[in-house]
């Protein structure tokens, strides 16, 4: 950035904030409105409010008689006088750009003082020579502290004088019927609106700019892809006498979408090839029975299999549904997280790398360096979103062609899905588990909080077991903890010892104890900020209270009263909210209460929200997008998946003409990592 001209050090600061660290991040740093500086009135006719661009002559300089005052600038033209008006101002600087009796343009926005025409502040000060600079569509682009339109408008303007000649890197028959200019071409027309609809996402040039960067995210995508089905795999096909056992075991009987998952899920790993499929089910689809068997195939192989969850909780939680039924064969589980350290650790890893451990269930630790399996030949990755690429691959890579299962409970849009995982095989369970009863859910304001703590002491007499979630305080994690806290006191006053709490600020073995008093019954309310929010199964948990439901996201919801509605008795979930609710908010809880069919929830949040919050993509390795919106550019991002299949098809080591621009655009939008493959591929 410092190599832009009058960009410092400290600008390049700011920047980097508000785009990123490459100038092309400037330059994809796009308006989010415009000022129309082409009303050109004589001072006379200049309407009060608007933005005007005038041409006049500087009659006198009025300095302030105390500090207090503006300093004013008297300028006319032949139909009037008006003031210009600057408050703390620098008389030399101001008679350097306004010398009395010149001729000046001056751009900014009028307004009436008493019946005397001023403005305040102009926004451009310049000679008749400027005049086709001032007098025009003016970008606004968002802002970070400190940063001025104008400053930020300069770097951006340096930025596009040094656009590079680059080969163009679209199919030029595609180009065309979309009528579409080159990569540059769109670049300056999109920092360049005209009127209000070349803001929109789908202008042309800003169309052109969202297919570049969702091509880029196939391509890489497709290239990740490929390179882990040509890693070598290899054929795992169990004689079944453990999967037979563990079906016997069960307490009951697959659903026919579990049954027909575990039969791809099989297929996928007697193929030669790498495995790599999403197993999609809503919260309480049964995805865990489904990994369970696809884990004893690995082993019936004489390979290991790796669980991997995104939080300790869930990792103890698959360990605890899992371990009876590999005890029960003889086989063996270890728990791998961050907690396990010293002289067990060292054992544990020990007995992993000389294969006596059958599975090893684990959160992140799973990835460490000296963590080393004997023959790793599945890993299973739960709650996907979580986790990026990149440690997708750090899991595979610890053995050859490894195999890989990942589970999400979170309804993934298809076009969100696309972007995340590309072409990925994908099972779905959409039938849930028989006996279940659709949760009832209620939405009342936080006001009616004494009803709903009678309600929960009636559930309670009943002898059932309550959630009770506590809102996400914005930006602070202390607040956020204080009000579980005192929620959890406030309960406990009322109901005694049966309350527990649980939060992410506890330590793992706290947190544990406290989850393991709720699921056995030694607690009967849980009072939980959202650590609870992914995979926890207390099926004797039947009512939950979300307070201030209004600032959860709907997939989130959604994910939360996923934990109720396990078991076969009836389930309510109160979503209590503070009150005015927003239109957004008020749609949000009204679809909750329609539906608790995961993909419509999943496909009106992408509608309500845009795809860049969905999952919360900033933690979740998902990527996210500066020039697309996958709600307006859906049909685009399924264009650049045809597309990138069809490259990889005529071109597969990018190597002719269109190849090696599309390496750029590769690089542009820093998947370099993908090109890598491309070389070690
Ligand atoms: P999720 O897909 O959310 O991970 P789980 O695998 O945790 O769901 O299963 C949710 C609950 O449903 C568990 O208590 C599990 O024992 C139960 N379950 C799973 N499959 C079946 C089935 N086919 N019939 C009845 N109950 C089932
Ligand atoms: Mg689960």
């Amino acid at each position: 950035m410092t190599d832009l001209d009058g960009v410092g050090p400290r600008l390049t600061g700011l920047l980097e904030k508000l785009a990123g660290p490459h100038v092309v991040d400037l330059l994809w740093h796009l308006p989010s409105s415009l000022i129309d500086r082409r009303y050109t009135p004589k001072v006379a006719e200049a309407r009060e409010g608007e933005i005007a661009t005038l041409t006049v002559r500087v009659d006198r300089h009025q300095a302030p008689a105390t500090k207090r005052q503006p300093y004013r600038i008297i300028v006319s033209d032949d139909t009037g006088f008006m003031t210009l008006v600057y408050f703390h101002a620098r008389p030399d600087y101001l008679h350097r750009i306004l010398p009395e009796g010149e001729t000046r343009v001056v751009s900014g926005r009028m307004e009436d003082f008493g019946g005397a025409r001023q403005m305040p502040h102009p926004d451009h000060v310049g000679t008749l020579e400027d005049i086709d600079d001032v007098k025009r569509v003016e970008p606004v682009y968002p802002l970070t502290a400190g940063l001025s339109t104008k400053v930020l408008g300069r770097a951006v303007a340096g930025a596009l004088e040094r656009i590079p000649d680059l080969a163009e890197w679209q199919d030029p028959a595609w180009k065309q019927q979309q009528g579409w200019a080159d990569w540059a071409t769109a670049l300056r027309a999109a920092h360049a609106p005209g009127e209000a609809a070349d803001l929109e996402p789908t202008a042309p040039a800003r169309q052109r700019l969202a297919f570049d960067e969702l091509l880029a995210n196939q391509l890489a995508l497709a290239l990740v892809r490929r390179s882990m089905k040509r890693a070598k795999g290899r054929s795992m096909k169990g004689d079944g006498h453990l999967r037979e056992k563990a079906l016997a075991a069960l307490p009951f009987a697959l659903t026919g979408a579990q049954a027909t998952a575990v039969d791809e899920v099989v297929a996928d790993m007697a193929d030669p090839s790498a495995m790599l499929r999403l197993l999609q089910g809503d919260v309480g689809s049964g995805k865990t029975a489904v990994a369970l068997l696809a884990i004893l195939n690995a082993v019936e192989c004489g390979a290991q299999a790796a669980l991997m969850a995104p939080t300790e909780v869930l990792a103890r939680q698959h360990l605890a549904t899992l371990e009876p039924f590999l005890d029960g064969l003889g086989l063996r589980v270890a728990l791998l997280t961050g907690r396990e350290k010293g002289k067990p650790r060292q054992a544990l890893l020990a007995d992993l790398e000389a294969g006596a451990i059958h599975l090893a269930v684990g959160t992140h630790a799973l990835f460490q360096d000296d963590v080393a399996f004997h023959d790793l030949g599945l890993a299973v990755i739960d709650e996907q979103h979580r986790f990026g690429v990149h440690q997708r691959l750090t899991l595979a890579g610890k053995g050859h062609g490894v195999d890989v299962l990942v589970m999400t409970a979170t309804p993934i849009p298809r076009t969100l899905m696309l972007t995340a995982y590309g072409d990925m095989d994908v099972s779905r369970l959409l039938e849930k588990p028989p006996g279940r009863q659709p949760v009832k859910t209620v939405t009342l304001p936080l006001d009616r909080l004494d009803e709903i703590v009678q309600a929960v002491g009636r559930a309670l007499e009943a002898g059932t077991r309550v959630y009770w979630v506590c809102p996400l305080v914005e930006d602070s994690e202390t607040s956020d903890l204080a009000a579980a806290e005192e929620r959890h006191a406030h309960l406990k006053g009322l109901f005694g010892d049966r309350v527990g709490l649980v939060h992410g600020r506890l330590k793992g073995a706290e947190k544990d104890a406290a989850m393991a008093d709720f699921a056995e019954g030694r607690t009967s309310v849980l009072v939980a900020t959202t650590v609870i929010e992914v995979g926890v199964d207390v099926p004797e948990a039947t009512v939950m209270v979300v307070e201030h439901a209004e600032r959860f996201g709907l997939a989130q919801l959604h994910q939360l009263r996923g934990r109720i509605g396990r078991g076969a008795g009836a389930s309510t979930c109160l979503l209590a909210y503070a009150p005015p609710l927003g239109e957004t908010a008020r749609a949000r809880l009204s679809i909750l209460r329609q539906t608790d069919d995961g993909f419509r929830i999943a496909e009106e949040d992408l509608r309500l929200r845009g795809a860049g919050e969905l999952l919360g993509t900033r933690q979740s390795g998902l990527p996210e997008f500066r020039l697309a919106d996958l709600a307006v550019h859906g049909d685009l991002l399924a264009a650049a998946r045809d597309d990138s299949a069809l490259i990889l098809n005529r071109d597969p080591d990018l190597a002719g003409d269109r190849g090696r621009a599309l390496r750029t655009l590769l690089y542009l939008f820093e998947r370099d990592a993908a090109v890598r493959l491309l070389r070690s591929g």
